[in-house]
């Protein structure tokens, strides 16, 4: 039962039948490290229910960032969009699997679970929010809400076939949020249907005094999936259709591009010159931030805490070896050494000006279309041992077509658009600041005409 025709009529056994399933699933396909007892409520989604990933405070639920150094941790209250939520009536029933702190493009970097992809298990939800992308995908009514940084939403909804909105920067409160790099983080949401999505971001949506990068800059999302895209302009940015992304792959978004033609969209090829930059910009910026942000899990203040044996010194460094994963500790050396003097006007401020130079781009190319479409991710859900054998910076090169509009801040849909070696292929739309109203309609038409979000993983 979809979404859409649970609402129609709404039944508060559904929110136990749901979870009961997540329970079954999940022992097989690992996506959630903690479940919980959801309460019911009354509002726009009576009993809806919501799986949320482990990096977003939940009120009495355990909310460890998938990190083993905040193991234990239960907050003593509600992110922001999660008390949205509750005002409406949404049933918790747990918290999603992902990378640690959200460093990973595959869910592969877990400290807890290693979520499979439901179409394949021996291949990868695609990460950081990859238990959230695989519980929207088999369950069923729900709405995953999730986090990107760098592509987060996107890569899941890619490789699992579900429908991602990664908002503009600041549309929704970051205000707990366990952060991973502040200006870049934001949180959005995994659904089945882009109507999912549409409706569960008109709630979470809007300024919050808790978070001073907020902003009231809603739109009326529902609507907006009715709208016809007649007269619309996509733009295509040759770049994302360049070396390193699968000819198969490419080949779906031509196919899509012709769709849209067919509704009355016109088309038009744009370049985003500063693309060939955005990857390292984006890890010089990311990892320099989260360097920062981890510094406060000392054993002292933050997270796990153990009786000092010896010296401070000591104590500091042990806790942290044990509470960190290899990726974090990676991201915290790195980006400790691109800001140390020296170094910084080399690589942070360096990686400063090229973001600049992509948001420049996407300024431009938005002066000549309403939105941009290219392929999510340049392939297919990659399979578990192919990833093992990858280097970190392999690893970081799957981001590529994902990092500019995360970097630019900009609003970003990834939806299913056909299948390749009977693995889900995800289009990328994206849209200037605070457009989302354009990727709605452009997604919805999109999914009436072609109906690519009816098809479920057989599980
Ligand atoms: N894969 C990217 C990274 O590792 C993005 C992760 C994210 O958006 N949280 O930083």
């Amino acid at each position: 039962m979809s979404l859409q025709e649970y609402l129609r009529a709404p039944d508060e056994r559904t929110l136990e039948k749901v979870l009961e399933k997540a329970k079954e699933i999940d022992k097989e396909l690992d996506l959630f490290i903690t479940f919980s007892e959801p309460g019911t409520g009354k509002g726009k989604l009576s009993n809806v229910p919501v799986s949320v990933k482990d990096n977003i405070c939940t009120k009495g639920i355990m909310t460890t960032a998938g990190s083993k150094i905040l193991e234990g941790y239960i907050p003593p209250f509600d992110a922001t969009c999660i008390s949205k939520l509750k005002k409406e009536g949404i049933g918790i029933i747990g918290k999603t699997a992902m990378d640690e702190f959200g460093f990973g493009s595959f869910s592969t970097n877990c400290a807890y679970k290693i979520p499979k992809n439901p179409w394949d298990r021996t291949r990868t939800c695609g990460g950081s929010s990859g238990g959230a992308g695989a519980a929207a995908a088999v369950l069923d009514p729900h709405i995953a809400i999730a986090e990107s940084t760098g592509g987060s939403i996107s890569a899941p909804a890619s490789f699992t076939g579900t429908v991602g909105v990664t908002p503009t920067y600041g549309l929704v409160s970051r205000y707990g949020l366990i952060d991973y790099a502040n200006s870049l983080d934001k949180i959005g949401v995994i659904g089945k249907k882009v109507f999912d999505t549409a409706l569960a971001l008109s709630v979470i949506a809007g300024k919050d005094p808790k978070d001073a990068t907020s902003f009231e800059n809603k739109g009326d999302y529902l609507k907006a999936i009715e709208k016809e895209p007649k007269g619309m302009t996509i733009g295509i940015p040759k770049e994302y259709f360049s070396e390193g992304v699968d000819e198969k792959i490419a080949g779906k978004i031509r196919d899509a591009v012709n769709e849209y033609e067919k509704l009355g969209v016109k088309t038009t090829e744009v370049s985003l010159p500063n693309t060939k930059y955005a990857l390292s910009s984006y890890y010089i910026i990311a990892m320099s931030e989260s360097s920062t942000n981890l510094a406060k899990y000392c054993g002292m203040r933050y997270g796990l805490q153990e009786t000092p044996k010896g010296n401070f010194n000591e104590y500091f460094s042990e806790i942290r070896a044990k509470g960190f994963g290899k990726e974090a500790k990676r991201r915290v050396i790195l980006g400790t050494y691109a800001r140390t003097a020296g170094y910084r006007d080399k690589y942070y401020i360096k990686a400063l000006e090229a973001r600049a130079g992509v948001i420049k781009d996407f300024k431009e190319a938005f002066k000549q279309c309403d939105a941009l479409i290219a392929p999510t991710m340049p392939m297919i859900a990659p399979k578990f041992k192919d990833i093992e054998a990858l280097s970190p910076l392999q690893n970081y090169m799957a981001d590529i077509l994902t990092v500019a509009p995360n970097l630019a801040g900009i609003p970003m849909i990834s939806m299913p658009c056909g299948f390749e070696e009977g693995m889900p292929v995800g289009m990328h739309l994206m849209a200037g600041h605070f457009q989302e109203e354009k990727l709605f309609t452009l997604a919805s038409a999109y999914e009436k005409e072609v109906k690519t979000t009816e098809k479920r993983p057989k599980i």
